[in-house]
């Protein structure tokens, strides 16, 4: 605060102000963040209402407190208790929020397009997050939602969206989470290509299927990995046709993955897609991938080290894309492939809609 003035100071805008340990570590790296909920003068103060964790992240966590709803908000509420940040520590990934904005910072308001009282979703990771939470409302052990009484901070630099107009607020907050991957996937896919998509019947594996058979057409082919073919996300993937095979392993099982792939498909992948929630599936994409094709890894569980010298030691000259959070227009692709697949947006109504608590 500025003491002639009363105004407050801008912080940096990529929010290292607000790192409190260690010093000199951008925000998402740091151990711990000052979370006071007041904003300076270039950040925007918010109301959180719930917490869209991480699937990786959500299942450590619920693996660790036995899927007990009551355990988990505890835990959740020590990490960020302890961090002043959602950044769990063991898989190193967060989530995002939705909430309403309470304040916008003087020397931003006029240049955004944002206006306290909306409502929004945060497109920012929740490991960088300054976050303060009161209490816990409620977890939906089903889908990784806290619900919750808390304040966030957003930076300079964040990046948000307006809950839109025609789709469910729990369905947007799902999308959004994992917009990156759809986004991706429409860059990353040609005309005639195979692609493996594993974890074909999580959140970002349907869309990432949607958007990979939308690209390659009737000549390419989407294989779809997963672990149950009697999911009714893995009906609605086969009755929609974004997926020419389906395709039922354990990912962690490389070999059983690879060569239940080949068996399907008259060549190894050009592309193969991870969106698993576990660790260990890194050498199931590399041996599904062609010599010289691409694995994208947008899964959180993935280790760079296994990738890398998993990709050395079977010889494999793939190039491994890591799967940014962030694409140009994500948020918006991401809600348009589900408005051009109806089966899918049910699917995720059915799922994520919001329901009372
Ligand atoms: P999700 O909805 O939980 O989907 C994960 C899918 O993987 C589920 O369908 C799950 O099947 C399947 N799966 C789990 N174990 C498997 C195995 N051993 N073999 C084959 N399939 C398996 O997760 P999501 O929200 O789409 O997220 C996917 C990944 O992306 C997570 O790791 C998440 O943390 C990460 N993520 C990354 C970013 C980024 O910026 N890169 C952003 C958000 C999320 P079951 O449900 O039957 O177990």
């Amino acid at each position: 605060m500025n003491s002639n003035t009363g105004l407050r100071a801008p912080g940096h805008p990529l929010g290292i102000h607000r790192v409190l340990e260690p010093k000199g570590a951008m925000p998402q790296q740091a151990w711990r963040l000052d979370n006071t909920p007041t904003a300076a003068a270039n950040e925007i103060l918010c109301q959180v209402e719930a917490l869209n964790i991480d699937s990786a992240s959500f299942k450590q966590i619920a693996d660790e407190c036995g899927f007990d709803p009551q355990r988990i908000g505890e835990h959740i509420a020590k990490i960020v208790g302890e961090r002043g940040k959602q950044h769990n520590p063991i898989t190193g990934s967060g989530g995002m929020f939705v909430g309403r904005v309470l304040e916008i910072g003087e020397s931003l308001r006029e240049n955004i397009d944002l206006r306290a009282g909306e409502r929004i979703a945060s497109l920012v990771s929740l490991t960088l997050t300054p976050l303060q939470i009161d209490s816990i409302e409620g977890v939906d052990v089903a889908t990784g939602r806290v619900w919750v009484s808390a304040k966030a901070i957003l930076f300079e630099s964040a990046l948000w969206a307006r809950l839109p107009e025609d789709v469910d607020e729990g369905v947007a907050l799902a999308v959004f989470d994992v917009a990156g991957a759809p986004a991706q996937t429409r860059r990353l896919c040609s005309k005639g290509q195979t692609v493996v998509v594993i974890g074909a019947d999580g959140k970002s594996g349907m869309l990432v299927c949607a958007q990979a058979k939308a690209r390659t057409g009737a000549r390419g082919r989407v294989i779809g990995v997963v672990p149950d073919a009697s999911s009714p996300a893995a009906a609605v993937l086969l009755h929609c046709g974004v997926v020419d095979e389906l395709i039922v392993a354990d990912a962690r099982d490389a070999l059983e993955t690879s060569s239940r792939v080949t068996g399907a498909a008259p060549q190894l992948a050009d592309l193969v897609i991870n969106c698993v929630n576990v660790p260990g599936t890194e050498l199931a994409s590399i041996l599904c991938a062609r010599q010289d094709g691409t694995i994208y890894f947008f899964s959180m569980s993935t280790s760079f080290t296994t990738a890398a010298l998993g990709a050395e030691g079977v010889g494999r000259d793939v190039t491994m894309i890591i799967g940014n959070g962030y694409t140009k227009g994500h948020a918006e692709i991401a809600l348009q492939t589900l408005r051009e697949h109806p089966e899918i947006h049910a699917h995720f109504n059915r799922t994520y809609a919001r329901k009372s608590q």
